[in-house]
């Protein structure tokens, strides 16, 4: 195993070009401008491996393995942590297969997550995605989205077509785009309540505007 190891890390150390084409995919890939995976605010710099190559060598030159982080995230937070349950099965949410939203509730007002089960519980944890700077980042962010999405839907009525798009493209390029996902996911009720009940008719606009856009590629040659 440790030879198998030492070989994964010296083979994956010296591939210059693959790690610079795979950090190039994963930069288009990432939400707002070439953002870490996990924290959604610093630049990504890093190619992480979801899982440890400690924990499995043969998984270094795996793409679904791959994920865009930055140097805080890849080097301070996660390092080589893995938790697995009593079964051997991963205690972190891997976003390339898994809807955080199913592990995750995000509070907009405080901008704290919460894990509902294990598995948001641990990556939370792991990822400490509740420090204090992603905390007040993630409620700036819903200040300047809820605002935006106010001047969007304005722009919209009037038909000012050119000021909405560019607003649509400022909103696409933000931080902590789990902030505006997590607005657009919620119940009319706490809409109604957390964004102010004359919000949703823009909500609704938003939502039905969004889904005719075509979504963006999800893996390689695709
Ligand atoms: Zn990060």
């Amino acid at each position: 195993m440790t030879e198998r190891y030492d070989t994964a890390v010296e083979q994956w150390r010296s591939a210059a070009a693959p790690k610079r084409h795979v950090r190039g995919l994963l930069k288009a890939m990432a939400a707002g401008i070439e953002r870490c995976m996990y924290c959604e605010d610093s630049q990504g710099t890093d190619i992480d491996h979801f899982q440890p190559i400690a924990h499995d060598p043969l998984r270094a030159f795996d793409w679904l393995n791959h994920l865009l982080a930055c140097s805080h995230c890849n080097s301070n937070t996660k390092g080589r942590k893995y938790p697995c349950d009593d079964a051997g099965a991963c205690l972190l949410i891997d976003p390339t297969t898994e809807d955080p939203a199913a592990h995750l509730v995000l509070y907009l007002a405080s901008g704290e997550y919460e894990g509902i089960t294990p598995k948001g519980m641990a990556t939370i944890d792991v990822f400490k995605l509740n420090r204090p700077t992603l905390v007040r980042g993630r409620r700036a962010a819903f200040v300047t989205a809820k605002n935006l999405l106010w001047g969007w839907y304005e722009h919209r009525q009037a038909g000012r077509t050119d000021e909405a798009e560019e607003i649509v493209e400022a909103i696409s390029e933000s931080p902590f785009s789990a902030v505006v996902r997590a607005i657009m996911t919620l119940p009319t009720p706490v809409a109604r309540t957390v964004m102010g009940a004359g919000t949703l008719p823009a909500m609704d606009e938003w939502r039905r505007h969004m889904a005719a856009v075509p979504s963006p590629r999800t893996g390689p040659g695709e």
